[in-house]
């Protein structure tokens, strides 16, 4: 028991030591200019779906010079107005049906709203979002912690491969709430934000899927996967 304490708290040291020295290279964008409403986050975070932030922001601005992005438009748009929209995005048909499904739930179930986020507990309100249709655990988290403040800490591909190769997790166990549950215990939660964004800047700039930069990654030293990937390469 005393060991395994050890361990974990040298890895909470070690984490906490990634963090800070990742604050010093990349920076952090305000959770405010990415959210401007939890609706139109919901909408983009749908559109992302195997496709580049570039292809969202064109397919999102498409959308918006069409109809304002609310739910009672989009619910009572024609689907090939939308179609047309999310062209550049890929997979553009199922996104479209997924958007308005989900425009029309929200105003059946929430009255046009999705302010429940600022006012449920967090379970519950994690759930209702669960609920709606194109809607799994990271797209609810990514809308509860950029739109509400809320302590979840969510693990999109690039989160979920740098913490396992940085050794926060073991590499081969657990899927996504056991991976966003051990991230939540080793962060404080005034930095999930911050763990959640530049974790995917290191993984965009260096610890990339298939050749990741060992050799000048910013926390190679601090890092198990070091040398066994960097020797691949
Ligand atoms: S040292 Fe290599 S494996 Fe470790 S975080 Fe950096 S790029 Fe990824």
């Amino acid at each position: 028991m005393e060991i395994r304490n050890e361990l974990l708290n040298e890895n909470a040291d070690r984490a906490k030591l990634i963090l800070t020295t990742l604050k010093n290279v990349f920076s952090i964008p305000n959770p405010a200019d990415i959210c401007i409403d939890p609706f139109s986050l919901l909408v983009r975070t749908i559109i992302s779906q195997s496709t580049s932030e570039k292809n969202v922001r064109k397919a999102y601005e498409n959308l918006k010079s069409k109809m304002p992005v609310t739910p009672k438009n989009l619910a009572e748009a024609k689907i090939e107005d939308i179609e047309n929209s999310l062209r550049v995005a890929g997979l553009y048909r199922n996104k479209s049906i997924v958007l308005k499904r989900v425009a029309s739930e929200i105003i059946e179930r929430f009255d046009g709203s999705l302010d429940f986020i600022y006012l449920l507990p967090l379970h519950e309100a994690r759930e209702k979002l669960m609920g709606l249709p194109g809607v799994g655990p990271k797209t609810a988290d990514i809308i509860l912690l950029f739109c509400a403040g809320r302590p979840v800490l969510p693990v999109d591909t690039h989160v979920n491969r740098v913490s396992r190769r940085l050794g926060l997790f073991p590499q081969s166990k657990g899927g996504y709430e056991s991976v966003r549950a051990r991230l939540e215990e080793i962060y404080d939660p005034k930095d999930y934000f911050a763990v959640h964004m530049l974790f995917i800047s290191l993984g965009r700039s260096f610890c990339k899927a298939l050749r990741p930069l060992c050799h000048t990654c910013p926390v190679n030293a601090m890092c198990p996967s070091a040398s066994f990937i960097g020797s691949l390469q």
